[in-house]
């Protein structure tokens, strides 16, 4: 058994409707439960322009899939929800990203554990903090509040939306 802390975020139509929607898929998959879930925050998308402002959040998900095995069901979850894949970094209806999953550090071709980018995105520092603020990142040895402490002060607006 595996904690899997889980991105979430969707920037298409009733965000925080398919952020809950697969909140409650990623429940009903079989050996996973949904442990804890953050808040969700309405926030500045980061590294495009123009694009409709993304809601986020992040769950924790215990699990005895491997990482693989849970990363092919998330990306299962995203098609059923009506996701399309078009150009990198594209407004989506549901993203859902393995940010970390235990302490396993993880690289092959169709996964990267802990996310390369999680340690400077507000977006997931900021929900990730309420859920698991002394967790540690195994390859910076920093927890997430040291990591959320170290963001700079300028962009990636992050605003509290609701509960999860
Ligand atoms: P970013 O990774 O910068 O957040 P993105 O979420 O928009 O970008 P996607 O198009 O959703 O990127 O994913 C592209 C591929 O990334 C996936 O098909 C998957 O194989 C790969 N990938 C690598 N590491 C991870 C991870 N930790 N979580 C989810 N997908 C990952
Ligand atoms: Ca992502
Ligand atoms: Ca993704």
């Amino acid at each position: 058994m595996e904690s899997a802390y889980i991105g979430i975020g969707s920037n298409i139509g009733r965000k925080t409707d398919h952020c809950q929607r697969a909140i409650f898929l990623m429940g009903r998959l079989e050996g996973c439960s949904v442990r804890a879930k953050s808040p969700f925050y309405r926030t500045e998308p980061v590294g495009v322009e123009g694009q409709d402002p993304y809601v986020n959040g992040v769950v924790i998900v215990d699990t005895d899939l491997s990482a693989g095995m849970l990363l092919k069901r998330l990306l299962e979850i995203e098609a059923d929800m009506g996701r399309v894949r078009r150009k990198k970094w594209d407004a989506r209806v549901i993203d859902l990203d393995i940010l970390l999953f235990g302490s396993r550090i993880i690289k092959t071709p169709d996964l990267i554990v802990p996310h390369p980018l999680m340690h400077l995105r507000r977006f997931v520092l900021t929900p990730l903090l309420q859920v698991a603020p002394d967790l540690v990142h195994p390859v910076l040895r920093r927890s997430i509040r040291e990591l959320a402490g170290l963001l700079p002060e300028d962009g990636q607006a992050v605003e509290t939306y609701g509960r999860s």
